[in-house]
């Protein structure tokens, strides 16, 4: 009786004691980066503690688990774009800013430009606009025209064009043009009528200036120039206006080149002649070449001569020879 009592006793203890091993683990503690599954009641673990899922270190915080927030090493550092001035100083990873933006370095504003930063183009207030100044006046002889000019005085820049034909390049007694600028002036007057003709300067050996005319790559015709002291004008003197007449002398003997020829001297010295008015004149002047007279249009006189070789044609200031 008492030995079976002892066995019942032991059974009891055994179960008491060992509630442990009995534990049937209901309550379980999930595991973590550092500990297994664990029984919350007995402690008994299962399985592997987690590996830590990292989160790459950023500017401002170290490499990170995401589960158990344990970090590693340093944060990475912002990685610095220098300030400009339309934009502070910024990390190229990040994107967050430190400090303000530059100053824009200015320059100074134009008469057409404003004030704009060297840097980044940023323009600043408006142009100063230009500052017009005088008037200036230039006679052009080759066109036979003033030409105005109204410059400004900061930039120099051409702000007003003004051109007026002359109407006349008498000059009281002697042309208002030198020997050279006539030279240009009938080359210009050719391309004006469409003639095929250029103009050069021609020097002779006693230094005496002419207009040599070139057609098809041979001179055609040469003007000379006598002043009203009745010298020729010589290379010296080539660019002094003191011409009161003029003779062209011609190689050729063909009446429509000459005609052409005398067209051109007859429109360069009267700068208020049509292309008609000038083929009147060539006619007219022509028809008195048969009576042994010129003709006398708008204080000019116009001549056909008999030279050696054939003809001439000169034009005179008539109030030179009056
Ligand atoms: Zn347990
Ligand atoms: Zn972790
Ligand atoms: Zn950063
Ligand atoms: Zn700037
Ligand atoms: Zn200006």
């Amino acid at each position: 009786m008492k030995g079976k009592f002892l066995v019942v006793v032991l059974a009891v203890m055994l179960v008491l004691t060992c509630a442990g091993c009995k534990c049937k683990h209901e309550t379980w503690i999930e595991a973590t980066c550092s500990t297994p599954k664990t029984c919350a009641d007995c402690e008994y673990t299962e399985g592997e503690p987690l590996t830590h899922e990292w989160k790459e270190a950023t500017c401002t915080e170290a490499k990170t688990c995401k589960l158990c927030n344990e970090t590693e090493g340093a944060p990475a550092g912002h990685e610095w774009a220098a300030a400009t001035c339309t934009t502070p100083k910024t990390c190229t990873v990040c994107e967050v800013t430190e400090g303000e933006v530059l100053v824009h370095e200015l320059s100074e504003a134009t008469c057409t430009e404003a004030a704009t930063c060297v840097d980044c183009g940023y323009e600043e207030g408006d142009a100063l606009g230009h500052t017009p100044g005088d008037w200036v006046e230039t006679l052009n002889m080759v066109t036979a025209c003033t030409e105005t000019t109204q410059s400004c005085t900061v930039c120099g820049e051409d702000l007003e064009f003004k051109e007026e034909s002359l109407t006349t390049l008498i000059d009281g007694t002697v042309f208002a043009f030198t020997a050279e600028e006539f030279t240009q002036r009938l080359g210009y007057m050719f391309e004006e009528y469409g003639f095929d003709y250029t103009t050069e300067a021609v020097v002779g050996d006693d230094g005496t200036y002419f207009t040599g005319v070139v057609g098809d790559g041979v001179y055609v015709a040469v003007i000379g120039f006598v002043t009203e002291s009745d010298t020729l004008v010589i290379g010296s003197t080539r660019n002094e206006k003191n011409i009161s007449s003029m003779a062209g002398i011609y190689y050729t003997t063909d009446g429509t080149e000459i005609a052409y020829i005398f067209m051109g001297m007859i429109g360069a010295c009267d700068p208020a002649l049509s292309m008609e008015d000038v083929a009147t004149i060539c006619t007219n002047s022509a028809l008195e070449y048969e009576n042994g007279g010129g003709w006398a249009y708008n204080g000019l006189s116009y001549y056909f001569e008999d030279v050696d070789d054939g003809v001439a044609t000169s034009i005179y200031i008539d109030a030179a020879y009056e």
